[in-house]
This record gives structure tokens, sequence and C-alpha cells, in this order.
């Protein structure tokens, strides 16, 4: 069974690029009125520009949740413009692997930074929107985790880490919340073709990180999208709490 996702309110990290701006284009054109949160102020604005013209409505708010102070802001900037929030997608993410003995305290901070601690902050931020919007309505967080939570790859130990508690969190958070009605969504995406690997500071990892995509094909930021609807639109009471989705070559 099914709820209609019109008249719904998003805040969607990681909107500027990737899974992110797939996501808030697809609620939107579904009548979900979407925060756009990310540092790329540009782009954002871009994609809110885009979005009006299609009919919908956006509000780009550059954020980085790595600062609190940004993270405040924004959550202040959200709540004058729309109102409660009912639907949180944490896609905000970086991933920088290296073999742990190259030392790269740099990474290991941005990227527990940025997955977990960044996750938390938008969570702490928008939890007392979702439990009250969850007493008449449907309320939803969704993290984007990795299959990296739980497949090892050499050099991606603390990528993985980071994965692991972000799924960890997921799944604890469900006994807080789900009593109160909000479903929580964990995704553990394998290889999608976004922006992701253009990061990586490492150059055998990264010639091998297209090997991959080249071999086994990607996933479009599209088709998780397409999966976040999904799962946000079912029945209130069906909480999808777990999606793993590879390519199919991608064994
Ligand atoms: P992208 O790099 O395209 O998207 C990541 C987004 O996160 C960007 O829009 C970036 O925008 C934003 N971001 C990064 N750091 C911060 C920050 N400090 N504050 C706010 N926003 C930030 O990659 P994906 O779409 O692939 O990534 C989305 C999620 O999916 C990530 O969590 C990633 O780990 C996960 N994932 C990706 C897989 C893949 O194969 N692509 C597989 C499994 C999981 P900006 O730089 O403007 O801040």
């Amino acid at each position: 069974s099914y709820t209609t996702l019109a008249g719904r309110t998003a805040v969607i990290t990681g909107a500027a690029s990737g899974m992110g701006s797939a996501t808030a284009r697809l609620l939107a054109a579904q009548g979900v009125r979407v925060a756009l949160l990310a540092r790329r102020a540009e782009r954002l604005e871009e994609l809110a520009a885009a979005i009006k013209e299609a009919g919908g409505e956006a509000l780009a708010v550059a954020t980085d949740v790595t600062d609190q102070a940004s993270v405040d802001a924004a959550a202040e900037l959200v709540h004058s413009t729309f109102g409660r929030v009912d639907l949180v997608v944490n896609a905000a993410g970086v991933m920088l692997p290296n073999p742990v003995d190259a030392g790269r305290t740099d990474e290991w901070q941005r990227m527990i930074d940025t997955n977990v601690t960044g996750a938390l902050r938008i969570i702490r931020a928008f939890t007392a929107d979702l439990v009250a919007a969850a007493e008449g309505r449907t309320a939803d967080l969704v993290n984007i985790s990795s299959i990296g939570a739980h497949i090892m790859f050499p050099n991606y130990a603390v990528y993985g880490a980071t994965k692991a508690a972000l799924t960890y969190l997921s799944t604890s958070l469900r006994t807080e919340f789900g009593p109160r009605d909000v479903r929580v969504t964990n995704i553990e995406p394998g290889l999608t073709d976004t922006e992701l690997a253009g990061h990586v500071d490492n150059a055998e990892l990264s010639g091998q990180l297209d090997g991959m995509f080249d071999a086994l094909g990607g996933l479009s930021s599209d088709e998780i999208a397409d999966l976040i609807a999904y799962t946000t639109s079912r029945a209130r009471h069906i909480n999808l709490r777990q999606l793993i989705v590879q390519p199919t070559r991608q064994a």
C-alpha cells in the first residue's frame, strides 16, 4: 500500500551532486518541498532554480555538516522558510581510501566528521520535527550508508568503519524512533556513478575504481533516488529498514 509524497517537506544533505541531487529532483517532482544542503552554494542554487522551473518548491541552503554552527544556521533557515520537516535524507559523504599505514589522519578526520558526526548533527537538528510530524502523518529518516559497511575492501578501512557506524546508527535509532512512528531506512549502495570517486587522493586506487566501473557498470543516482521515493511512499506502518543494492555484475 502506498501514501502520496505530495505535500511533504524534506531536508536532503549532499544535494550538490550525485544521489542527494537526484533524490531532490525526484522528490520535488512528486510534490515534496525540498531543502538542499551541501557546501557548494552555486550548485544548490542551480538545482533549486531547475526544480522551481519544473513547478516544484526548493530552498538552497549552503551548509557544511562538519560545522555545528553551519548546521544550526541551516536548520533555522529551513524552519523559518518551510516550517516542520517530515523527511530527512543523509546523503552527504566523502570516500577517501588509502592504506592505513599512509597515516592520512586528515582524511580519517574528514570522513568521520562528514559521514558519521555530520549525519548525527543533521539527525539532532531535525529529530523533534520528525517526532512531531509522525503524530499525524508519515515521517522518515533515510541514511545513505554503503556496502562498505559490511564488505571489506583493502585500503577502505576507515571509510568502511564510518559506514558501519552509520548502518549501526540507523539500526539503533529505530529502537528510539520506531515506537514514535518515525521510520528509519538505511540504504547500502554498491558502485554508483557519481562524483564520489573523483576525490580519491591515490592514483592507484583511483585507477582501480575506474576499472571496476568499466568492468561492472555502476548504478545511477536516479536509480538510488527511485528507491528512496519507493521506501518513503509506503504506507506509514511499513518500514523497509535496510536496502542493499548493487549493480548485478558486482558480486
Ligand atoms: P557525491 O560526491 O556526488 O555526493 C556527495 C555529496 O556530499 C556532495 O553533494 C557534497 O557536496 C556533499 N558533501 C560532502 N562533504 C560535505 C560537507 N562537509 N557538508 C555538506 N555536504 C557535504 O557522491 P554520492 O552521491 O555517491 O554520495 C552520496 C552518499 O552515497 C555518500 O554518503 C557516499 O558515501 C554514499 N555511497 C556512494 C557510493 C558510490 O558508489 N557512489 C556507494 C555507496 C555509498 P559539497 O562538496 O558541495 O559539500
